[in-house]
């Protein structure tokens, strides 16, 4: 009764808008590089300045800007009307990356008559899902023209390539267990050498490993379809780094219209929340009375660990929010905004399966539709603390979110977060939160429609009421 009030406080149809939104969002972020790209469309529409790190920047109170990092992270922040500089960071960090497949540096294969496109495991996927599903590529190509080089974005649309399953006739055990050798199994087709030879007259044959070219080294049929998409020769395509993704779009499901089914949602899910949390308080009635930055903080590689330049490991965070804070040459002011900040590490969370029950402590099983879920552990997998997890409860039972909480039976792994990073990194409190979902890492996911408007009116709440609820805690 409780849950059905606190979940109908919000329309069936603002559910819904809110879900279809975020589709849009998860359908056209197929790469780290495409989520960059749409969350600065979305933040120029906001009205938000795109700054280069190269650059001298000059921070006004009350402006919106935003910084990529190999576009493959972006951090944007809102500035608090009386903000000045030793004052606090409201962040929210996610992830733009998901476990997929990608494209070798030397791609081409031959095997009997079959032209296939050597991939490299990106994350922990599970990867028996990308087996008969229709795929793509998408991601940023290298190209050389007029003497520069020149970052372009590619995706293609239609199913490019599959990598069958073998016949249950020929493994009749598949049913029992079914684990793909990683180099063996998951290769993909991408066309038949007949017909290729019908289509062009030759057909490419053997592998990369003479190649000398970048043309050389993939199929030429994989090159001039690349090059057809961006309008270029391929002898001016240098190098790239290509994803697969699934062709088939989100989409909303169940009977009662209460699913999203799609890829990535671990965690475009927490980036487009976070996202939209930070432009649509991005008002000036808004930020007028803000004395923080708030701050959405959209790391690539948090699935292979976070090492990289533009990872939570790396520097990004610390230059950014030191050049926010010590403008006034107070060579104190970052550590000071430091002790007043505080940062959601948003991050989906496993929903209670109902087919595995027992893989779930029992008074830890976060539920679809009952709200984010706060993550606990103690051996600092998650970085939630008692007074990071208090400040949010206050903040939402200020809004109407309900929040659920969850931690790992003590004999089950756990996983982790930026949060843990971050937080040990900056010296900042971090909470640790997310969306409940399910098949976490499958190439389709599947989570509720009410996490999305639950998650982004949380998120929005934490932007205008944290610095007033920060004033009234006592412990340091
Ligand atoms: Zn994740």
């Amino acid at each position: 009764m409780l849950i059905c009030s606190l979940i109908m406080k919000s329309s069936k149809e603002a559910v819904q808008t809110a879900a279809k939104e975020f589709l849009q969002f998860v359908n056209r972020g197929v790469s780290p590089y495409h989520v960059v790209e749409e969350c600065k469309s979305r933040l120029l529409k906001a009205g938000f300045t795109e700054l280069k790190e190269a650059e001298h920047w000059d921070i006004q109170p009350s402006n919106k800007y935003f910084v990529t990092r190999n576009y493959s992270s972006v951090i944007a922040f809102a500035v608090g009307g009386l903000y000045k500089p030793g004052n606090g960071f409201s962040m929210v960090g996610a992830h733009t990356d998901s476990p997929c497949l990608r494209v070798k540096p030397r791609s081409k294969k031959t095997r009997m008559g079959c032209l296939q496109v050597g991939v490299e495991c990106y994350g922990g996927g599970i990867w028996n899902t990308w087996f008969d599903r229709d795929l793509t590529i998408a991601g940023r190509v290298m190209v050389k023209s007029g003497g520069k080089l020149t970052h372009h974005l590619v995706h293609v649309p239609r199913p490019l390539l599959r990598i069958p399953h073998l016949a249950i006739h020929l493994q009749r055990d598949i049913n029992d267990s079914f684990g793909p050798n990683k180099e063996n199994h998951l290769v993909p087709l991408l066309a038949t050498a007949i017909q290729e030879e019908l289509e062009t007259g030759c057909c490419s044959t053997g592998d990369a490993c003479n190649a000398v070219t970048t043309a050389e080294k993939h199929h030429p049929a994989l090159i001039r379809m690349l090059c057809g998409e961006l309008g270029v020769e391929p002898d001016a395509v240098l190098d790239f780094e290509l994803c697969l993704a699934d062709t088939q779009p989100g989409a909303i499901g169940g009977v009662y219209e209460e699913f999203i089914f799609s890829p990535r949602l671990d965690n475009l899910h927490s980036c487009y929340c976070a996202l939209t949390a930070l432009i649509e308080t991005g008002t000036p009635e808004s930020l007028a009375k803000d004395p923080n930055i708030r701050m959405v903080a959209l790391y690539d590689n948090e699935e292979v660990g976070s090492e990289s330049a533009q990872g939570a490991q790396s520097n990004l965070t610390e230059l950014i929010l030191r050049r926010l804070a010590d403008t006034s040459g107070n060579l104190t002011a970052f550590q000071q905004a430091a002790a007043l900040s505080y940062m959601i590490s948003a991050d989906m969370a496993h929903a209670m399966h109902p087919n595995y029950q027992e893989k779930h402590d029992e008074n830890h099983r976060p539920a679809f539709h009952k709200g984010p879920v706060i993550k606990f552990n103690s051996n600092q997998r998650y970085a939630t603390t008692a007074v990071t997890a208090s400040i949010l409860r206050e903040i939402a039972g200020k809004v109407g979110v309900p929040l659920q909480d969850v931690m790992v039976r003590n004999d089950s792994p756990c996983g982790t977060t930026i949060g843990p990073i971050l937080s040990s990194r900056l010296g900042i409190p971090v909470l640790d939160l997310g969306a409940p979902q399910l098949a976490m890492h499958s190439i389709r996911e599947m989570c509720c429609t009410t996490g999305v408007l639950q998650t982004t009116t949380l998120l929005k709440a934490f932007f205008e009421l944290y610095p007033s609820v920060r004033s009234q805690v006592f412990v340091d």
